[in-house]
């Protein structure tokens, strides 16, 4: 009997200390992974941190918003004029919004001079509806394509006529706002503060696809070039080549079409050149291709993209081109947590299962051997 007692208590006793063991190793792993989390900047994983400010006063500055799979840049102008060219997705209207208020509120401005629709997808036109809703915007450049209320009138013969109601919307907007309104047009030039702004696309007012009626524009100040090119396809890009030929040279080029092989030929990179590649694209997606990545590297341009910097701010510095991005977390957070939650699973887990059984069995064994006595 009284061995039996012993070995019980010998038994909880090797429990508790089982107990203390795990809970001793929980406690240690959740301290690493704390210390790792934060160290690692975990925190940002949950944040869209934006960097409006990082060139505060600067006179001329483009900042790539981050809208995972579309395209919006912010760009002032030394005359203190703004542009935003394209505004993402009708859901990343207001991340757009908050971004573009941000900025002109740090720059002491009221409103934006200039919105450009490069072409009718809803990549890059959805988050215009919030843009017009909340931002007072002077001038509208917008596609030579009409919504089906403005061709009711027209001879439908080589115009293009719009098939989504996204952009429609956004075209009654527009002309709800008293918006001054420009087609794209190649040949279209302002000059905003000794920045040269020039429409080299689109050429025609039809064509077959959206994309191919992208709006794509070279920006000219002190001695650099930025080209934006919405996602103009390879057909464009050879008629730029022969158009332009080497005046294509950039020194920074926001890449068509996200990265779709379907644009940014081989002959089209080898004459722009650009020092940096900004790709504007989501994270676990098909896009940038991989052939188009191969293309940038070959002809050595620094690739950027939104997936993995989150918003790019850019300006000019000492007749260089300087860049700067939101802080990213420096490891994989989804892989920490899945190490963390592993080891709290291997730790309490695999034992606790057999940790129930033991005493009631205990406890079983010793009525039985009571019985017996
Ligand atoms: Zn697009």
């Amino acid at each position: 009997m009284k061995n039996e007692v012993k070995k019980l208590k010998k038994k909880e006793i090797k429990i508790k200390s089982d107990v203390l063991v795990r809970s001793s190793l929980s406690v240690l792993f959740t301290s690493i992974f704390i210390v790792l989390f934060f160290v690692c900047g975990g925190l940002l994983y949950f944040y869209n941190v934006v960097i409006v400010d990082k060139f505060q006063g600067y006179d001329f500055q483009v900042h790539f918003i981050d809208v995972g799979q579309g395209d919006s840049i912010l760009i002032k102008f030394p005359n203190e004029q703004t542009m935003l060219i394209d505004a993402g997705e009708e859901d990343e209207g207001e991340t757009v919004t908050a971004y573009v208020n941000n900025f002109l509120k740090n720059e002491g401005l009221s409103y934006l001079d200039y919105l450009v629709l490069t072409h009718p997808d809803a990549d890059h036109i959805g988050g215009a509806i919030e843009v017009l809703e909340s931002i007072q915007v002077a001038t509208v450049f917008r596609p030579k394509v009409y919504t089906p209320e403005e061709a009711a009138d027209m001879s439908s013969e080589n115009i293009m006529i719009s098939t989504t109601q996204t952009y429609d919307r956004v075209i009654s907007l527009v002309t709800e706002k008293g918006c001054n309104i420009i087609y794209n047009k190649q040949g279209i030039e302002l000059n905003l503060g000794g920045c040269q702004v020039e429409f080299l696309s689109p050429a025609s007012d039809y064509y077959s696809s959206t994309n191919s009626i992208s709006a794509v524009i070279m920006m000219t100040y002190q001695t650099k070039k930025f080209l934006f090119t919405g996602d103009a396809d390879a057909t464009i890009e050879n008629t730029l080549i022969t158009q332009y030929g080497d005046y294509l040279k950039a020194d920074v080029l926001k890449v068509a079409h996200h990265g779709s092989s379907s644009s940014s030929t081989e002959e089209f990179l080898q004459l722009v050149r650009p020092e940096y590649a900004v790709l504007c694209v989501a994270q676990n997606r098909d896009l940038p291709s991989v052939e188009v990545l191969n293309r940038l590297h070959d002809i050595n341009s620094q690739i950027l993209t939104t997936s993995s910097n989150g918003s790019i701010a850019v300006t000019i510095e000492n007749d260089s081109v300087v860049y700067a991005t939101a802080p990213v977390p420096t490891i994989d957070i989804a892989l920490l947590i899945s190490i963390y939650v592993l080891l709290l699973i291997f730790t309490w887990g695999i034992r606790k299962k057999e940790k129930p059984k033991r005493p009631k069995n205990v406890i079983r064994d010793n009525k039985e051997n009571n019985s017996d006595i």
